[in-house]
Order: structure tokens, then sequence, then C-alpha cells
């Protein structure tokens, strides 16, 4: 059993119902970023056409694949070129025209995002597509609102790509009106988790949870950890959150090549000792969007993933436009079980000190996992309305099993993204805790995940089906 969840983003590769059927096998859970994509619903493909389409298989599959959907945060990008791309070359004059009109010919860069202007000056190095094209700043003209720059890494500039200015931040703050409309959207088609990209301050991931209260949502927030900013206030962003992302793609391009891996590593202890959920993002397999096996030092990488405890690995362009994207979420696969093994060996000896344990049903979860890791305990099997059970439970990194039994479909596909926590829809059509006792024994000993008489620790709620309610445990010879 792999207890590492894999997620898998969602694009062109995988739009075919089988094939998507196929990466559905490995992956717990299919991301949509809307930084790519479109509402248009006249379009072939568009998000809420894809959202159902992952439904639908993840009910023919009969495994809850949980959905997280990207929103844009506050990343400036370019506007659109009219032939899509222009060559820049090094040495070459260029402007950059903060205007809000869309298209540019070959010969100006168009921005809509006037409130940033007047923090450029001459001197200034701009930075486009993750760094890869750099500007100099020469003059600005106020009047015409525009940048005279000369061009110093050329390259081609394809539309949309992300604009930056080296040590300046020039982003806006706070949630903006675009990512509000759609959280509500998202709220409408009743997706698991929203990521907010770019998250600067804890405020933000609030101002996200009161549009979703003001709505009547439930549904959870990661907060995608990419500036520096963000982590000035890491503790009270995972506070606020309910997983944090370490997006390391745009968070490598502030803090540098040496401090990345530092960082992943403390951002993932300190989620976890939080009691969030941690997701490890971006080029994790990059050289699979173009060959069917992964490199050595992506095997690693995946693999010190694992082992920095990380609740699930991500997978970006190598399932959304790659060649192999089957191939590539069956490699994380085995990657990550073969890592979890060595796991198993040091995890004993390494005790997580939870800070604020307030709640009757992380006591019970901690007592749980106390007692089965001193004594042989095969599995813990959660009795769960909301899930807050598993996952306290499953911030312990154990290779102790643990089944939650729900009746509700959202915590269901909520826990897929929980490490080493597996699922089961359970009606709760009984009264009786043997008779509860006696369905567990049919599920997980019918299917010979257990073996009958196998020691195992039972949390519950007294009364049963109350959120929130777990308040004993059982230990049973199933
Ligand atoms: P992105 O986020 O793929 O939306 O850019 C992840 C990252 O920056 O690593
Ligand atoms: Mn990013």
């Amino acid at each position: 059993m792999r207890r590492t969840k894999i997620i898998s983003t969602f694009g062109p590769s995988i739009a075919d119902s089988e094939i998507l059927k196929n990466v559905c096998e490995y992956a717990d859970v299919i991301r949509i970023n809307l930084a790519h994509g479109t509402w248009d619903e006249n379009e072939k493909y568009n998000h809420k056409k894809n959202i159902q389409q992952i439904r639908k298989i993840s009910k023919e599959l009969r495994k809850p694949v949980a959905i997280l959907v990207d929103l844009k945060g506050n990343k400036i990008r370019i506007s659109d070129f009219e032939n899509h791309m222009i060559d820049l070359v090094h040495g070459s004059e260029i402007n950059v025209v903060f205007t809000k009109e869309k298209k540019t010919n070959n010969y100006e860069i168009f921005i809509d995002a006037d409130y940033c202007f007047a923090q450029i000056e001459a001197g200034d190095r701009i930075l486009l597509d993750d760094g890869l094209i750099q500007l100099d700043v020469k003059s600005v003209d106020s009047n015409k609102k525009s940048l005279n720059c000369t061009v110093d890494k050329g390259g081609l500039l394809r539309s949309n790509k992300g604009f930056e200015v080296e040590n300046k931040i020039i982003h806006r703050s706070g949630l903006g009106e675009e990512d509000k409309k759609d959280i509500k959207r998202l709220a409408e088609l009743g997706v698991d988790w929203i990521a907010l990209s770019f998250v600067n301050e804890a405020s933000d991931v609030t101002q996200a949870r009161e549009v979703l209260t003001e709505i009547g949502s439930s549904i959870n927030l990661i907060a995608k950890i990419e500036r520096l900013q963000a982590l000035k206030q890491l503790f009270w962003i995972i506070k606020a959150s309910d997983g944090v992302m370490v997006a390391r793609g745009d968070l490598a391009l502030e803090s540098g090549p040496g401090e990345l891996t530092g960082l992943q590593k403390d951002i993932i202890k300190q989620t976890v000792k939080g009691k969030r959920i941690a997701i490890t993002a971006t080029q994790m397999m990059e050289s699979m969007i173009s060959n069917p096996t992964p490199t050595r030092a992506e095997m690693t990488d995946v693999s010190n993933a694992v082992l920095d405890g990380t609740d699930a690995v991500m997978l970006s362009a190598e399932t959304a436009i790659g060649k192999y994207p089957v191939e590539t979420v069956k490699a994380m696969h085995e990657v990550c079980e073969g890592a979890e093994t060595y796991q198993e060996s040091i995890t004993k000896n390494e005790e997580y000190k939870f800070s604020e344990i307030n709640n009757i049903d992380e006591s019970i979860a901690i007592s749980s996992m106390s007692i089965a890791r001193n004594m042989d305990i095969k599995a813990i099997v959660a009795l769960t309305e909301s899930g807050s059970t598993a996952l306290m439970l499953s911030r312990y990194r154990t290779n102790i099993p643990i089944y939650a039994f729900t009746r509700n479909q959202d915590t269901q596909r909520r826990v897929s993204l929980y490490r080493g926590v597996i699922s089961y829809q359970y009606p709760f059509l009984v009264d009786s805790m043997a008779e509860v006792i006696q369905d567990v024994r049919n599920e997980l000993v019918g299917s010979s995940i257990l073996k009958a008489g196998d020691l195992i620790v039972i949390t519950s709620g007294s009364p049963l089906r109350v959120s929130g309610g777990t308040n004993s445990l059982r230990l049973i010879h199933i």
C-alpha cells in the first residue's frame, strides 16, 4: 500500500477519457490550474466540463478521486501577441507598455497592471517567463505609461508569461476580483480543494475563507508558498489554511537554488506539526514530459520528499502536456512505495510534538497512535464524519494503515490527500457498535486486507454520526 498521495495536473495530455482513467488508477487527486484553460462553455475543453469528466471517471472507477483547483492569484502576466510569440534578440530595444489593450504587435509588450507602473524606474531589471528572458529598463515615459528597455537575455517570449521586477515587490496583496469570482464558481461545482496562488500573508487565506463562508461552502483551502514574503508569516498562514503547497517553481525564483531544499524540509515539517496537509510540487519528474522513464535525480527527489514527510507529491506539466502521463504516475507510484519502506525503519524514532491539542477527537487520535505503536496493531479504523480524526492520526508518520469509514462522500474525497489514509464509504445504517464492528470486519477481513483475529484500534463517537464527536477508542481482535 502506498501511503504518500499523488496529485496529477489535468491538461490536453490526459483529457481523453481512457487516458484519464488510467491516470486515476494511480492518482489520488486531479489538479486543474486556472492559469491555463477557460471557463468558456463554447470551447471543447472548459473547466466545468473537465470537472464533470473527472467526477464521472471517479464514479466509474469507484475511487474517491479528489479535485484540487488552483486559482490564478495576483501574478502579473503580459498580454497576448498577435502571433502568439516574439523573438527578443540580445541588445535590441523593446517597449513595455501599461495598457488595458489585450493584444499587441511584434514591437511592444503589453501589460494590464497599471497599479505597479509607478514603482518601476530606470535601472530596474525585468524578469519575464520565470526569469528566462531579462530586460534592462533604460528610461520611463510617464505620459505614455511605457518603459523603454534593452534586451539582456533574449529568446522566444510567448503570450501570457509572468512579469516580475528583480528585487521589487510589485504585485498586489489580497484576493483579487477574478479569484473571488472563481471561488464562487468552484463552490457551485463542488470541488474538494482550492489552492491559493502567491499567498503573501494569512489574511489572503482568511479572505478566501470568508468568500466561501458567505455562500455556505466548506471547501478546504491550500496556501501555495511561492514567495519569500509568505515565509515570514508561515506559522499564521498554516494556521489559517487546511494545507500548504511547497510551490517550488516560483519559490525557487525568489529563494535562489541553494535555499530551496532547506525551505522544503522546513515548510513540510512545520505544516505537519501544525496539523495541516503538505504538498510538494513542481518539476518532480520533469524529464518525463518527453521521456518514458525518470532520471535518477528525479527518483531521488521524489523519494526525499516522501522522507521529508510530505502528504502528497504533485505532477504538473508531466501529466498536463507531457508525452507519457500514464508512465509518469506509475513511476511516481513505484518510487513513493519504495521510499516508504525506508521510511518505516526510521519513523519510530521520530516523534512529532504537537502544540495545542485541545479537542477530544485529537486526543483520542494521539492515544490510539501511542497504543498502536507500542502493541502489534495491524490497523486503525476511524469511524468519522468530518475526517478530522483521520487527519490527526495521519499526522504521525507511521506505517500503520489508517482506514477512514465515513458516510460522507465529501469527506471521503477530502481524505484522499491525507498521507496513509484509505477511505471507505459506509452508510452507518445500523445502530449498535457491535453491528458496526461486524460491518468493518466484513469489509476489511472480507477483502483480505486484515486477517480474522488481527488486533486493531477503532475510534468512534458516541452517539454515532456526530461531526467532531469522536470520544472513544476500542482495541479489538477483528
Ligand atoms: P504553478 O504553481 O504551477 O501554478 O506555478 C506551482 C509552483 O510555482 O511551483
Ligand atoms: Mn507557481
